[in-house]
């Protein structure tokens, strides 16, 4: 099957455009949710027969509609940094359509203020290309050197500096994108309309399971960094610290960076300032009266729950600290290595958001459910979590728990953080919080889709029999499939 199915595939497509190394496929069978047992070379997935690397809207075309009529599973993958299993692979014929040699940028119109970009393009690409002229995508996720535009539109992703330019959705004027059945979609660039519901939604988000997105459109801002400002304070408690956020968001301000850590978490990330204490972090930035406004509202926040404020932070510190938070490839291989030598997992995360009011709940409800269920609890080297991305009615948390493996790298998830994971979200849906962030669904929480939309699953289901009736893309991926949950997640 597999070697006719690729002499089909050089009719479609150059055959240095198609890759049946048995490295890279192995590479290819699984993203970062499984690191470890990848890295020790114990998979339980198959591998997929090929990747293939498009050059044009029009060879992505070709392949969808060729697996579509010949039952081929398809996972587009663009810089992979996916965390949730979406670049997983459960079905035994399947081809990784990798969108990375479509990597130009098409046109920066500073008049009209956005951007236009094959999907393979790296965020970090047309960063650079705006940084030159004076302007920024303000889209800055911890994995912008590597990921890329497809991706970060596929998946919703956020970055940094959201309190003030958004996230992906915020930024995304019009997209093209191709369904399995050869339909090709280019939505416009318009600065806002009322023709119908806002179909860039259905590609925006939609993790390869619907559609292939070849080409974005974002907004792009102009760029003040002299007049960037950082304020970071050391404060009592999770508690106060979110009302510290809210009162700043709800005022009407929106400093780029709004955080709040937690003590177990500021360890990682400031041990040699944090004191024991939570880390409040806010930066402001723009042009330089609104900069202006947003120190003193930070200010005058800060000061209204001064008792629960036990000192405030040079703001080099903050400033120095954001300047190393990004992820070049090479670090995200040596994070993965330092995992091998010391069989230990230093960072796993679960992200959710929910209203303000429900979020510090949410937060101590994990905490003391994992601290007397979890069964591996001595093996924790590390729990807790942070507050990243605030909106006028709430805010996420990213909860990050580390530990050491003590088990085959194959049972790791299951005894690990499926059960950590399980909390987290089980505490956020109960609570009326989304279970999944900025992350996405991938294959991981798929479990857990049909829940998460309630009775609107129903939307999401049809999306799925219209768009792509033969089940062709990202098999498993936000969609449940009952089999492959019980084989993979809970065997
Ligand atoms: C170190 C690190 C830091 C991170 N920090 C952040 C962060 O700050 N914020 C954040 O939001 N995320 C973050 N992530 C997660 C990840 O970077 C994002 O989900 C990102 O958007 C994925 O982009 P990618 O290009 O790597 O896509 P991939 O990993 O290649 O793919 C991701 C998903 O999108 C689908 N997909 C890919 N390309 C296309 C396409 N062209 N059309 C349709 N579907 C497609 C895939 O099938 C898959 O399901 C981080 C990850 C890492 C490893």
């Amino acid at each position: 099957m597999s070697a006719q199915t690729i002499n089909e595939l050089k009719k479609i497509i150059s055959e240095d455009q198609i890759v049946t190394d048995e490295n890279l496929l192995y590479d290819a069978s699984a993203d970062r949710y499984k690191k470890y047992a990848k890295a020790k070379n114990v998979l339980d997935v198959p591998a997929p027969i090929a990747i293939v690397y498009p050059y044009s809207t029009e060879e992505v075309k070709s392949l969808l509609t060729f697996c579509n009529e010949n039952d081929i599973n398809v996972i587009p993958r663009s810089g992979k940094t996916a965390t949730e299993g979406g670049l997983e692979n459960w079905k035994d014929t399947t081809i990784v359509v990798d969108g990375s040699k479509m990597d130009k940028v098409l046109k920066i119109d500073t008049y009209n203020m956005q951007a236009t970009v094959q999907s393979g393009v790296k965020l970090q690409t047309l960063e650079d290309e705006l940084r030159k002229l004076g302007y920024t995508t303000g889209h800055s996720p911890q994995s912008k050197p590597v990921a890329q535009m497809g991706g970060l539109v596929a998946t919703r992703s956020i970055g940094q500096f959201s309190t003030l330019y958004g996230a992906i959705e915020d930024m995304v004027v019009g997209l093209e994108c191709v369904f399995p059945e050869g339909g090709i979609s280019k939505i416009k660039n318009v600065p806002r309309r009322s023709g119908g519901p806002d179909i860039r939604h259905i590609a925006i988000g939609n993790e390869g399971s619907l559609c292939y997105i070849t080409e974005v459109t974002v907004k792009i801002f102009k760029f003040y960094p002299e007049n960037n400002t950082f304020h970071g304070y050391l404060v009592e408690d999770m508690e106060s610290g979110l009302e510290m956020l809210r009162e700043v968001i709800i005022n009407g301000f929106r400093p780029s960076v709004a955080r709040l850590y937690s003590e177990e978490d500021a360890r990682q990330h400031f041990s040699h300032f944090y004191k024991n204490k939570c880390v409040l972090i806010f930066m402001a930035e723009g042009p330089e009266g609104i900069v202006k406004a947003t120190n003193e509202a930070i200010n005058q926040a800060v000061e209204k729950f001064h008792s629960h404020v036990v000192e405030k932070v040079d703001p080099e510190l903050i400033e120095t600290w954001f300047n190393n938070l990004n992820w070049e490839q090479s670090r995200i291989d040596e994070e993965i290595k330092d995992m091998v030598d010391s069989n230990s997992h230093d960072g796993f995360t679960t992200e959710v958001s929910a209203d303000w009011e429900n979020i510090i709940k949410i937060y101590n409800n994990v905490m003391y459910r994992i601290k007397n269920e979890f069964e591996r609890v001595d093996d924790l080297t590390m729990l807790g979590g942070h507050s990243s991305h605030s909106y006028l009615n709430g805010t996420n948390m990213y909860f990050v728990y580390n530990y050491k493996i003590d088990c085959a790298p194959e049972d790791e998830m299951l005894i690990y953080h499926h059960p950590i994971h399980e909390i987290i979200i089980e505490e956020t849906l109960k609570l009326g919080g989304s279970m999944c962030h900025h992350h996405g669904i991938g294959k991981y929480r798929s479990e857990w889709t049909k829940e998460e939309h309630g009775s609107a699953y129903y939307m999401l289901e049809k999306l799925k029999e219209a768009f792509d009736p033969n089940g062709i893309m990202n098999h498993g991926t936000i969609f449940p499939k009952e089999v492959e949950i019980k084989k993979y997640i809970r065997p």
